[in-house]
């Protein structure tokens, strides 16, 4: 679609396109060409207020509609998702860089299950549960804010907005500077599937001002954030002095083991795709791939052959576009060469530009081998297409460096079946783990141990955190 036709000058609030309260524009950059795509306005104080207050007049009535309505006119918005599903594509694909043709299917074929999912659980909240001689209600939990990060920014979005809106619950979402245009579209949806006005308002904006704002409000109930542990912990500090409920879904440097009976070549080769799809850019990403010492450099040349193969661009055939900023591309660069620096085997890739692509943000598939687990590659999260081979010498070894990390949200073993990979899978301290290259699943609850996050999203638990129970204590 003509993405200049979306309005994107403009605040959604109360039903309402709307001009913001002093805001000013801020480019959107499509990342493969390093041209404009279009102008943004950034939100301000008073607009939060604004969209605060229709949120919470909006509460009033919405928390007490009946589920059905509430699942007709998610299943409506889904209707329309499917319908505009090529404006989707071309949204999260121009500010993001993903090819259309993975991004069809990675970054909104999954957002359009979900939605219809969560309609189908409204019904949830009619259902009370018998405790002794009480009885247990389920209620929204009220006004939420939402700040979503770049990476999967229609999967986030539907993450928060779908279970909240199933629960009954009134929302402000506030997505990334660098990737809001799906946002625009999913309003617009909105708008025409006829949601009550103030349900759902949309506030873009700097993160520490609309975002900071969301997380600090009086009359916010919950702060749902997605994003990096740094800001992670800003949105928790700012919402602790009105003790509203905070879920935070953070950053990851996950795992993959692959066990001494896998089909190596298979699984170094999944291993890699995961971290090159959407250039490495996802926070369940396998960074750190552990191998058997016996079978290391066998490895490592699978990986090498992966990476040298990996096609670039954004055309029908590529697998890996840009990053998605230039900043994000210089964080990446400055990795490698930290990796590098510190003595790490450079396999393949590197900092310098893949030839050919002298315009966008562009950057090698990368591997490293000789890793080692103190090194800075392999404790931060690097979000780029670099991974880094690690040996070990028996499971207890692998266990130990796989869970020798801060973080807590993915991990992946590789092994001869499911049934021999589950014994490491129960040892591994993560939310997640992918076992012989299992799919991603919207119906099961998704998020981090540790310093990955508080909480979950999809699946049945994604809806328990917009609910609050009320226990009704009947005379015994
Ligand atoms: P980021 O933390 O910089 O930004 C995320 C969002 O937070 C943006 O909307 C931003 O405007 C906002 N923000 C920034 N500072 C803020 C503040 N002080 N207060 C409130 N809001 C603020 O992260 P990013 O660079 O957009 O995204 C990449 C990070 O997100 C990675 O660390 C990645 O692992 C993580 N991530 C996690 C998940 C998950 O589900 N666990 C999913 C996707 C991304």
């Amino acid at each position: 679609m003509d993405l200049t036709q979306l309005k994107t000058k403009q605040l959604y609030i109360n039903g309402e396109w709307r001009d913001s309260k002093g805001g000013s524009l801020h480019p959107v950059i499509n990342p493969a060409t390093e041209e404009p795509l279009c102008d943004v306005i950034q939100g301000t104080l008073d607009d939060v207020d604004d969209a605060v207050a229709a949120a919470k007049a909006a509460f009033k009535q919405w928390r007490h509609s009946r589920a059905a309505k509430r699942q007709a006119l998610m299943h409506a918005i889904a209707d329309g998702m499917e319908a505009r599903k090529q404006d989707l594509i071309d949204a999260v694909s121009a500010a993001l860089g993903c090819p259309p043709h993975i991004t069809e299917w990675l970054h909104v074929d999954g957002p359009i299950y979900a939605m219809r999912y969560y309609a189908d659980r409204a019904a949830v909240m009619e259902q009370t549960e018998q405790a002794g001689h009480s009885v247990v209600l389920k209620e929204p939990v009220g006004v939420c804010g939402f700040i979503t990060p770049w990476n999967y920014p229609l999967h986030q979005f539907v993450g928060k907005v779908a279970p909240a809106l199933a629960a009954g619950c009134t929302m402000i979402q506030k997505p990334s500077e660098i990737t809001p245009l799906q946002d625009y579209v999913m309003a617009e949806i909105i708008d025409a599937a006829g949601l009550p006005a103030g349900v759902f308002n949309l506030v873009p904006g700097a993160g520490p001002i609309v975002g900071a704002a969301l997380s600090s409000h009086v009359d916010i109930d919950m702060v749902s954030f997605t994003g990096s542990t740094r800001a992670g912990i800003e949105v928790a500090k700012c919402a602790a002095p009105t003790v509203k409920r905070v879920t935070q879904e953070l950053g990851g440097k996950s795992p993959l083991i692959i066990t001494p009976d896998a089909d190596l070549e298979t699984a170094v080769r999944w291993g890699c795709e995961d971290v090159f799809i959407n250039s490495g850019q996802t926070c369940t990403a396998l960074t750190r791939m552990l191998v058997p010492a016996e079978r290391y450099e066998e490895a490592v040349e699978i990986a090498r052959k992966v990476a040298e193969e990996v096609a670039i661009g954004t055309g029908a055939d590529d697998f890996m576009g840009p990053l998605s900023s230039a900043r994000q591309r210089d964080i990446v660069r400055g990795c490698i060469d930290k990796g590098i620096a510190e003595g790490a085997r450079l396999v393949t890739g590197g900092s310098d530009t893949p030839e050919g692509f002298a315009q966008g943000f562009y950057v090698k598939p990368t591997v490293f081998a000789d890793v080692t687990n103190d090194m800075a590659i392999a404790r931060e999260e690097i979000f780029g297409p670099v991974t880094c081979m690690i040996p070990y010498k028996d499971m207890d070894e692998a266990i130990a460096i796989a869970n020798d990390t801060e973080y807590g949200l993915s991990s992946g073993v590789w092994a001869k079946d499911a049934e021999a990979a589950m014994p490491v899978v129960r040892r591994i301290e993560a939310g997640l783990c992918f076992v012989n290259g299992g799919e991603f699943n919207y119906d099961a609850p998704f998020g981090g141990m540790k310093r990955s996050g508080n909480g979950r999203e999809f699946g049945a638990a994604g809806l328990d955190e917009f609910i609050e129970l009320k226990s009704v204590q009947l005379p015994a």
